[in-house]
């Protein structure tokens, strides 16, 4: 049966494929396809990984002590008997067969297919057989982890000739893990939590391929093996379409892959608009290895590395400066003598350091993270770490230009703590013999605060970086990773349009530079408003660098500064820029 899910457009284009449905708690398991010849030995290998599982079981069932509870016995006799049952493993070595899973994949793909069956079993107690066999599974998930050098060689679908493209269905998946899907096997991602600009939308986006969050129960309606179209423009995925809404949407699919390719030819064009100004549109990437991406996409230089992934999935342990320091080079040498805004950890709010989703950071873990012990807060309650990711950033220095950026800053007294931290780094670093250059410092503006006493804080800095999707979540106070407020997440608001404009007109009264990296920066539809406020430096996803690139050819920045203000005045400022900026435009002929 065709039904719909609505949830938040966050990364554009249509993606039609089948669905694979991950528990929240198991994204992290490994996915990727073995080769033809390599399906008969990972079978062998989940069998063992199984057969492990049972001797271990058998061993505690012999070894009870004689007043053990009866039940344990029981419990564990239903345990070997849900092992021994071919619906997990045969069916899970059918998944390797069909699909070429791998077998972590496989036993979890089973698992989620079993566990909606046990959900709709009308007796209870065979309904609460399901933590069972979740108990089963991440056992054999444990033995196959633990069974080193074992493992086979990825391969792509193309190396057995074809696959369905695969869309990943999951309640929830937090960025740390988002993270390690850039190379994945999947080519959308629907996600039941999660806003426009919560993180895990914002690592999809940078993956550049459709995603809509927010839809709340796309994971518990969608099933295994679904067909399904993701309309990333729209918000929308359809279950299982008719063959007529398929057609359709691959002639969208084809069309936007066409778009896209018409875009991709503006790469070498220079981004000087129609009345002569250079605009920079520089590029936001998580790891030095998206540099290569950002430099293949046009980006004059990295205007915002988010640091903090760097930071994640290290089970407590933080990256030593010298691990830091290779990252940052590597990403200062990828960009071949363009600057790069290395922004220092942000973690906290929606990025915790361990893997935390969402709605687990929510219910049990902080009352209010994204006001809590967050980037810069946390940096100074942790000198000792602040000052070895400080040397490192420098130490980047000597290879290229790097700026310094500093996420959540609200008051003076942090600003003079950052340079007083910078002038202690450069002394050690000094005494140690490392070479270093002059690194330019600047803040990111993403707390009113920071934005309303602007002048009080240039004179300190190089520069300030704007970030529109915090800025709009604090002005508003609206939770950026909550779906349920979604729809007050507002960029046209009054006050958050008054915020931005005052902060870039004051930045550039004072001489200093200022740029916005933000969701704001890379959608099309904010490049004439930020034009007209007098931005002159964008930082975005690389992969949204071609659209804005074409509305900058298409602008003229005095015509769109002339109808600003009635923007501004306006009560509904989207309808009067769509108007106001559509009649600036004007004559301009369309370039492109
Ligand atoms: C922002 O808040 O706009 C920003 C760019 O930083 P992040 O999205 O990482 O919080
Ligand atoms: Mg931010």
């Amino acid at each position: 049966m065709s039904f719909q899910v609505f949830g938040i457009a966050v990364s554009r284009g249509v993606a039609i494929g089948r669905a694979v449905l991950v528990a929240s708690s198991r994204v992290d398991v490994a996915h990727y396809f073995v080769a033809p010849d390599q399906i008969a030995p990972e079978i062998a290998r989940l069998l063992r990984g199984r057969d492990a599982v049972v001797l271990e079981l058998e061993t505690l069932r012999d070894e009870l002590p004689v007043d053990a509870p009866h039940e344990l016995a029981a419990l564990l006799d239903v345990h070997l008997m849900l092992l021994h049952d071919e619906a997990l493993t045969g069916s899970a070595s059918q998944w390797i067969v069909d699909r070429h899973y791998n077998a972590e994949w496989a036993l979890s793909a089973q698992l989620e297919v079993l566990a909606r069956q046990f959900d709709e079993m009308e007796d209870a107690y065979l309904r609460e057989r399901k933590a069972d066999l979740e108990q089963v599974v991440e056992r054999v998930l444990r033995a196959l982890a633990h069974a080193l050098g074992d493992t086979p060689t990825p391969v792509t679908p193309r190396d057995f000739g074809g696959e369905d493209p695969l869309l990943l269905v999951a309640a929830d998946i937090a960025p740390a893990d988002m993270i390690q899907f850039k190379r994945s096997v999947f080519r959308g991602f629907i996600t039941d939590i999660g806003g426009k600009t919560s993180h895990t939308a914002i690592v999809a986006r940078s993956l550049d391929i459709p995603a809509v969050v927010g839809t709340r129960e796309a994971s518990r309606l969608i099933r295994q093996d679904d067909w399904v179209i993701i309309d990333g423009d729209a918000g929308t995925v359809i279950v299982n379409p008719s063959p007529i809404v398929l057609e359709e949407y691959r002639f969208r699919q084809r069309q936007s892959e066409l778009e896209r390719a018409r875009l991709g030819r503006l790469r070498h064009t220079p981004a000087v608009t129609l009345d002569g100004e250079h605009i920079e549109l520089h590029a936001n990437i998580e790891m030095p290895a998206d540099a290569e991406a950002a430099v293949a996409a046009g980006a004059t230089g990295v205007g915002l590395f988010r640091s903090e992934f760097l930071f994640m999935n290290r089970d407590g342990d933080l990256p030593s400066e010298d691990e830091q320091f290779v990252v940052y080079k590597a990403a200062v040498e990828a960009m071949k003598g363009m600057p790069v805004t290395i922004r220092t950890v942000d973690i906290g709010a929606d990025k915790p350091l361990d893997r935390l989703s969402v709605s687990e950071l929510r219910h049990e873990h902080v009352l209010n993270p994204a006001m809590g012990l967050r980037a810069i807060r946390w940096s100074l309650a942790e000198p000792s770490m602040f000052r070895q990711q400080l040397r490192a950033i420098y130490r980047a220095s000597a290879f290229g230009k790097v700026r310094l950026l500093v996420p959540m800053v609200a008051h003076l007294s942090e600003v003079k703590q950052i340079i007083e931290t910078i002038r202690k780094v450069q002394q050690q670093l000094t005494d140690a013999g490392h070479a270093f250059s002059h690194v330019e410092l600047g803040v990111m503006i993403e707390i009113p605060a920071a934005a309303v006493m602007l002048p009080l804080l240039l004179r300190h800095l190089d520069f300030v970086s704007i970030g529109t999707n915090d800025l709009i979540q604090y002005t508003l106070a609206i939770d950026r990773a909550d779906e349920a407020v979604a729809h007050l997440y507002d960029p046209w608001h009054p006050a958050v349009l008054q915020l931005i404009n005052g902060a870039i007109s004051e930045s550039r009264a004072a001489g200093k530079g200022v740029s916005v990296c933000g969701e704001m920066a890379g959608d099309p539809d904010f490049t004439d408003l930020l034009l007209a406020m007098g931005l002159r430096s964008f930082s975005m996803h690389p992969s949204q660098i071609p659209a804005v690139k074409q509305r900058v050819l298409r602008a003229d920045t005095q015509r769109l500064a002339a109808a600003l203000p009635r923007v501004l005045e306006s009560e509904d400022p989207q309808s009067a820029a769509s108007k106001e900026f559509a009649t600036a435009r004007g004559g301009a002929a369309a370039v492109h």
